[in-house]
């Protein structure tokens, strides 16, 4: 069992719950016990700032990336639209102009 809040209008520590709500006896003050909850945990993806990412999101590469299995190189600056996210190591999914699908890790870009 959680401890019980205090009241969010006198902050009387006596409050008790009464089915779905919270009731505080000083005031009369009713308030759903719902928004106490602990939020739901997710994994948030955010880029090199710690802003979150989303899908559909431009981003902007800021390190010099090899792509893997080939020569070609994703230079810092590069913009990359429409990211989509994914599980994993690397865990944006795009395409890139002139290199084609690739995967990024959202350390290396921040959003545009
Ligand atoms: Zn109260």
């Amino acid at each position: 069992m959680s401890e019980m809040p205090s009241c969010p209008q006198c902050s009387s520590p006596y409050a008790y719950e009464d089915r779905d709500n919270y009731v505080c006896p000083e005031c009369g003050h009713e308030w759903a016990r719902d928004g106490v909850a602990e939020p739901a945990e997710e994994s948030t993806v955010t880029d090199a700032n710690g802003n979150p990412l989303a899908d559909g999101d431009t981003v902007t590469v800021i390190k010099d990336l090899k792509v893997k299995g080939s020569s070609s190189v994703v230079k810092v600056g590069t913009k990359v639209k429409n990211i989509r996210l994914v599980d994993g190591d690397h865990d944006i999914d795009c395409k890139i102009d002139g290199i084609g699908a690739m995967k990024l890790k959202s350390q290396f870009v921040k959003k545009a």
